[in-house]
């Protein structure tokens, strides 16, 4: 064999030189035994035995080939019939040429990904939505950075703010502040899976894919409560279901109800942990020209008719530790108040209430309730919205996982911020959070039953798409080179071999959620 060293009288050729990209790394270990894969899908590199599955058990060894052992989803729009069971991606199903971004968009969830993201994400599927040609780049991101915000909607107290919150004994996160008739907690985060022992990164990893996974998760909070949380549905605190949010604080019932108690109630209290309302003396009672009726109480006056710290925090009467109302009643000014006042007591759900007529020494007296006066209580009880459990996963999608996007990752950051891109999670809308990178957050109850994963680093996995049009893909170095056609992709699934799911699942997309292709950024 002739070994050529000059060329033959032709200039040089500079090419430069170019890396040879493996679609898997070499094994780490040389000694594997025959038959084993190395997983490459994530740091751990699992070192898999025919039949078996990784660390994960989302990935497997199928008979030499390393798999993705779910079906990747496809959210489907139409009044097509959808198919019960996954189809195979092997070519056998039949073709549909005329498949449209109009009525498939592909999700990561069990897309497979394509760590470490040197190499462009698993499926980039042109398709026409609305006449226009779209380009949805996915994939399964494998997430250190990312936690949960949980909205609770009571009055109950859970815990004071900075608390600890635990699970199993490991602290997993803590409270946060309170919302209108919510507290925030926050759950997970880099700190917890990562910064701390194993046994608290194991924990925690568990705990988050639980709660993404609309599973229940117990917890109790340092110096609070015991809770039992899970998306959308009430929490149980202390063993007890919630069932109402409160209508607002003790001030805010007052003003929507001072009409309603008008000419039934010479005074009327609503006892709350944030703001106990003080109807005679609130502002809504002086608009109604209400007379003064003497009441004192106990609390620190903020405003007129408005009263902070009435009582401690607790599991009683509006979210304070008082079983019995009138331990914040302070007196009466004998000069004012008169025998045979009626009073009404009530918390800011109207689940606790009670009414008073005051004897000869100004002393309340319980009295039955006029149904009157019932009706406005119940009226409270009404406007209550069910008490909720909402859970927002938050995570940075800032890091590597762009390069399976674009080669020039920070114009992929740069199109979602101007607009360009619409960023889902499973096909609901994500929120992108102002400022650096792209930080998004997507409420799970949109999104696909068991859409996240684990793996033992630990981290979470969960599936994100980016959505734009074909020409922004362009402008922005997207991976043109493995754009397949959504025919394609629901033929033959992804770009890659190693590590694929094999199969395809068709759900139907939620109305709510909105169509992901064709329109602009939903959320953020
Ligand atoms: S943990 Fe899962 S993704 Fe990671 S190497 Fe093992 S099988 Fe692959």
């Amino acid at each position: 064999m002739n070994e050529h060293t000059k060329t033959d009288g032709l200039p040089g050729l500079d090419l430069p030189a170019m890396p040879q990209v493996l679609e898997r790394a070499r094994p780490r270990n040389e000694r594997m035994a025959s038959g084993k894969i190395e997983c490459n899908a994530c740091p751990v590199l699992c070192q898999i035995s025919p039949g078996k599955t990784g660390a994960c058990d989302r990935y497997a060894n199928h008979e030499g080939t390393l798999v993705r052992v779910d079906p990747v989803l496809f959210l489907r729009r139409g009044p097509q019939a959808l198919a019960e069971d996954a189809l195979p991606l092997d070519g056998s199903t039949p073709a549909q040429p005329s498949a449209s971004g109009d009525d498939f968009f592909v999700t990561g969830v069990g897309s497979s990904t394509t760590y470490p993201d040197y190499k462009p994400a698993p499926f980039i599927v042109a398709s026409q939505a609305r006449g226009v040609d779209m380009v949805t780049v996915v994939t399964e991101g494998i997430f250190s950075y990312c936690s949960f915000k949980v909205k609770i909607d009571t009055d109950r107290w859970l815990g004071p703010e900075q608390a600890n919150i635990r699970c199993k004994g490991e602290v997993v996160g803590h409270v946060t502040t309170a919302e209108y008739g919510s507290q925030m907690l926050s759950l997970g985060g880099v700190h917890h899976l990562t910064g701390g022992s194993k046994k608290e990164g194991r924990i925690t990893v568990e705990m988050m894919q639980a709660l993404g996974n609309k599973q229940a998760v117990d917890l109790s909070i340092d110096g609070g409560s015991q809770i039992t949380i899970q998306a959308g549905r009430p929490p149980i605190v202390n063993g007890v279901e919630e069932q109402r949010m409160r209508v607002g604080c003790g001030s805010a019932t007052i003003g929507i109800f001072a009409k309603q108690f008008w000419g039934q109630c010479d005074e009327v209290v609503v006892v709350d942990d944030h703001i106990t309302g003080v109807l005679t003396e609130h502002q809504a009672g002086k608009c109604l020209d209400m007379k003064p009726s003497g009441l004192k109480v106990r609390g620190r006056k903020s405003t007129p008719g408005r009263y902070f710290q009435v009582a401690n925090p607790g599991t009683g009467w509006g979210g304070t530790d008082i079983a019995d109302p009138l331990s914040i009643i302070e007196g009466w000014d004998a000069a004012v108040a008169w025998p045979g006042l009626r009073l009404l007591m009530t918390s800011t759900t109207g689940e606790h209430a009670a009414w008073f007529v005051l004897d000869e020494q100004l002393v309340p007296q319980p009295a039955p309730m006029p149904p009157a006066v019932q009706r406005v209580v119940d009226r409270i009880g009404e406007n209550c919205e069910p008490s909720m459990t909402s859970v927002m996963f938050l995570a940075g999608a800032g890091g590597s996982l762009r390069a399976g996007v674009t080669e020039n990752p920070v114009l992929l950051t740069r199109a979602i911020k101007q607009g360009m891109v619409n960023v889902t999670c499973g096909g609901a809308p994500a929120y992108v959070w102002a400022g650096g990178g792209i930080t998004v957050m997507v409420d799970v109850m949109r999104m696909p039953d068991h859409s996240f994963g684990t793996v033992p680093t630990p981290a979470i996995v969960a599936p994100i798409e980016f959505s734009m049009t074909m020409a922004d893909y362009q402008a922005l170095g997207g991976h043109a080179d493995h754009v397949r056609s959504i025919a394609h992709a629901l033929q033959q699934g992804a770009w890659h071999h190693d590590g694929a799911p094999t199969q395809r699942r068709d759900v139907r997309a939620l109305p709510a959620n909105g169509w992901p292709l064709g329109a602009p950024p939903l959320l953020g």
